[in-house]
């Protein structure tokens, strides 16, 4: 779960981002002025701030130099109504990583969003070694093999195994595979996500001769599900 800072004195609009932020998992706080901001950037560490340019204490890109100064690596997207293209490069220059225009679009800013906390987190943790029952997934040289046997994985496939892997066991939403995977706000048919699981379970059940394989459970209404193998029966 990623921490969000909004700082938006608009009432109606940071209710509208704290909820659709909310609504995607985030943990989000909301402060009002660009004072309140910089004490709560002081106190807690975030992974994303959207900071409005047009506050009432500070000027926004004021805001995000400072911000940027607390927080080396926070990424502060800046939202302005102002389009002038001036203040977007303030702001830039000011230390923010990204800028979305009034009015936000909320497909939009949920699709940047996670394309930049993919980016962190891809340099973080992405290289772990995934490893269930006996199937082992190496994200650095993207390759899933059962004991010496390699499965042919296509590039979607190989990421929607990868997700599901880092959580076996779980319930995994179809809308966050969706989102997770393919990196953009799904509106219509998910088919294209049923027909790679059905992929992924081919090739398994093809890897099943070489050692003890995961399954991928169908959670119905809801999404898919990595089923871990059964633990060898002991004697
Ligand atoms: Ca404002």
């Amino acid at each position: 779960m990623a921490r969000l800072l909004v700082v938006e004195d608009d009432q109606t609009i940071g209710q509208v981002l704290q909820a659709s932020l909310q609504q995607h998992g985030h943990d989000v706080r909301w402060q009002r002025t660009g004072r309140d901001a910089l004490r709560d950037a002081a106190g807690n560490t975030f992974d994303l701030a959207l900071i409005d340019l047009g506050l009432p204490d500070l000027d926004g890109t004021e805001v995000c130099r400072r911000f940027r100064e607390i927080q080396p690596a926070c990424v502060l997207v800046i939202v302005t109504a102002r389009a002038e293209e001036m203040d977007v490069v303030v702001g830039l220059e000011a230390g923010a990583d990204d800028y979305l225009t009034k009015p936000v679009r909320l497909a939009e800013l949920h699709a940047r969003i996670r394309a930049h906390l993919r980016r962190e987190s891809s340099a973080n943790e992405d290289a772990e070694l995934v490893e269930i029952g006996q199937l082992r997934i190496d994200p650095a040289a993207r390759r899933v093999t059962v004991a010496d046997h390699e499965l042919s994985l296509r590039a979607k496939e190989f990421d929607l195994m990868l997700r599901l892997a880092r959580e076996p066991g779980v319930a995994v939403r179809r809308e966050t595979l969706m989102a997770d995977v393919w990196d953009a706000q799904w509106f219509g048919s998910t088919k294209t996500l049923d027909v790679h699981v059905a992929a992924i379970r081919r090739k398994l059940t093809e890897a099943a001769g070489a050692g003890q394989v995961p399954e991928i459970a169908t959670i119905r209404g809801h999404g898919y599900r990595l089923e871990p193998p059964a633990a060898p029966a002991s004697g």
